[in-house]
């Protein structure tokens, strides 16, 4: 694995979770004998959470906008009644499903799985 790069600038959060991302590569790859062509592993970001990014970009102007432009898509939580069965019981709650992905969540998480970033304010009743 490459040395993360350090400080990377002008980079958005995790889409997913909301921590700051980590950024690898690209190596620093010369053709050797066995390797001649593959020309290394280009940029990647990740998170502790699972998420990965890659553009399969060496440029980090080119991946860092296409990475932020992913932290910047946004969605919202509807609230949704969610009723099941159990022990012959019925129960019912209110729980969120992304306008985006269509997701349901018990709670209202700042990022969804699917990539989106929730905004407040518009939800519907
Ligand atoms: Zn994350
Ligand atoms: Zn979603």
């Amino acid at each position: 694995m490459n040395e993360p790069v350090r400080n990377p600038p002008k980079l958005e959060l995790c889409p997913l979770c909301g921590k700051p991302l980590t950024i690898y590569g690209p190596e620093d790859w010369k053709p050797s004998f066995d390797d001649p062509d593959s020309g290394g592993d280009p940029y990647n970001a990740v998170c502790e959470c699972g998420f990965s990014f890659s553009n399969d970009s060496y440029d980090y102007d080119k991946f860092s906008a296409e990475l932020n432009r992913r932290a910047e898509r946004t969605g919202r939580w509807v609230p949704v009644v969610n009723t099941w069965t159990q022990d012959e019981h019925e129960y019912g709650a209110t729980w969120y499903k992304c306008d985006q992905c269509g997701r349901l969540c018990e709670t209202k998480q700042p990022y969804c799985h699917c990539g989106a970033h929730m905004i407040r304010g518009a939800e519907h009743a």
